[in-house]
């Protein structure tokens, strides 16, 4: 049976210990890096915000496995391409994970700037191949490090869908812009995880993000840290503290129904607390409506994927351009004016994830999403 261990911590300033204890629980990390390894930490940077505004992994997470790695004589590696063109050196300071890494000897790596691999995706559903950042591919051990935080489109995001920060720059809004839906990013997201050599699994659940994650959430402790070998198992425990069924979310569903992770709890050892003493309510990003989930998901969308648009919200917006440039589609067109062409938008959110400024809201809507494909929004 799978291992999945949760450990409480309820202070970043104990996370080395709460990171050493979930790690013995499911073996030590020398059971995962021998010496000499090179391993590398693959961060979530989504966007350039400082620790506290618990978008990205916590600095002291990533110097707690830094130390971690050093004590079992490997060679410790930092890394993620943020989620917006140009960002991820920012995105690294602000972060305060260049400073841990520097002062700690570990090499950091911007993916954007350091050359990629072409990898098959010989059983792929939406991808056929992918470019991967070289240093993914070429290290010894890879360890996928999250944050605990719901997600607007994927309702989740945890372990396996940082994987997507492997790829550098703009090839991620190529993904979006092919997949569109929900659920067919979901479809994306399992081909990624199904050719990535990603070996553990260590989760920052101190402080996750409820809400609109995973940028426009509300902070929310959850006082954990959850680790495992295999990702999707350790992603069915994570949303199930956050008192979410990993049956409701899709990326994690279609890892099932492939045969490439267990979501089912009663199929995983879950060692050190007990789940239902951590258990804490998240608010989820939308509704979820579970008497619909039983129809096929062709039918299920039309119901279940209602259209959230996104819109600028006009005394917020300063024109910098960043939605402009990284809306895979060409939606949107700043200028002296805002303009959001929902006859292209494909609602990736990835404006919505990435304005620095808070800039974007998503509105609800019980009309179809074709009712707003001539709508153009006008806000300056
Ligand atoms: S909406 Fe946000 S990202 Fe877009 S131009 Fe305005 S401030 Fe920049
Ligand atoms: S307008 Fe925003 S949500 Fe729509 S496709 Fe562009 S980036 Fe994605």
């Amino acid at each position: 049976m799978v291992k999945v261990s949760i450990v409480k911590c309820d202070s970043y300033d104990h996370a080395e210990i709460g990171v050493k204890k979930a790690l013995d629980l499911i073996g030590g990390i020398k059971s995962f890096v021998k010496p000499g390894d090179s391993v590398l930490l693959k961060v979530n940077l989504l966007t350039p915000k400082p620790p506290e505004a618990a978008i990205t992994t916590h600095p002291k997470m990533v110097e707690a496995m830094i130390n971690i790695v050093h004590s079992a004589s490997g060679e410790a590696l930092v890394g993620d391409s943020s989620g917006g063109l140009g960002l991820t050196d920012k995105a690294l300071e602000v972060s305060g994970i260049r400073g841990v890494a520097e002062k700690l000897g570990a090499k950091v790596i911007n993916f954007d700037s350091a050359g990629t691999y072409t990898v098959d995706i010989p059983m792929g559903k939406e991808l056929s191949k992918l470019y991967v950042a070289k240093p993914v591919m070429d290290a010894d051990v890879v360890v996928s490090m999250p944050k605990l935080k719901t997600h607007a489109l994927t309702l989740y995001t945890g372990a396996v869908k940082n994987l997507f920060g492997t790829i550098p720059g703009g090839n991620k809004s190529l993904i979006h812009g092919i997949t569109g839906s929900s659920e067919r990013f979901s479809e994306a997201l399992i081909d990624i995880y199904s050719v990535l050599p990603v070996h553990l699994a260590v989760m920052d659940g101190i402080v996750g993000m409820e809400g609109l994650g995973p940028h426009m959430g509300t902070p929310k402790r959850s006082d954990v840290i959850l680790a495992s070998k295999e990702l999707v198992a350790l992603d069915a425990v994570a949303s199930s503290v956050m008192d979410f069924s990993p049956h409701d979310i899709p990326m994690l569903r279609i890892a099932k129904e492939r045969g490439l992770g267990t979501i089912d709890l009663d199929k995983i050892d879950i060692v050190g607390e007990n789940l239902d003493d951590v258990k804490v309510g998240f608010k989820k990003p939308y509704k979820i409506y579970k008497s619909l989930m039983f129809l096929p998901s062709s039918i299920r969308n039309l119901f279940v994927e209602k259209p959230r648009l996104p819109f600028p919200i006009k005394k917020k917006c300063t024109r910098c351009k960043i939605c402009e440039e990284n809306c895979p589609v060409d939606a949107i067109k700043v200028s002296n004016e805002l303009y959001f062409d929902y006859n292209k938008c494909i609602i990736c959110y990835c404006c919505y994830e990435l304005c620095p400024e808070g800039g974007i809201e998503l509105k609800k809507s019980l009309l179809p999403r074709s009712s707003y494909q001539t709508r153009v929004k006008k806000v300056r």
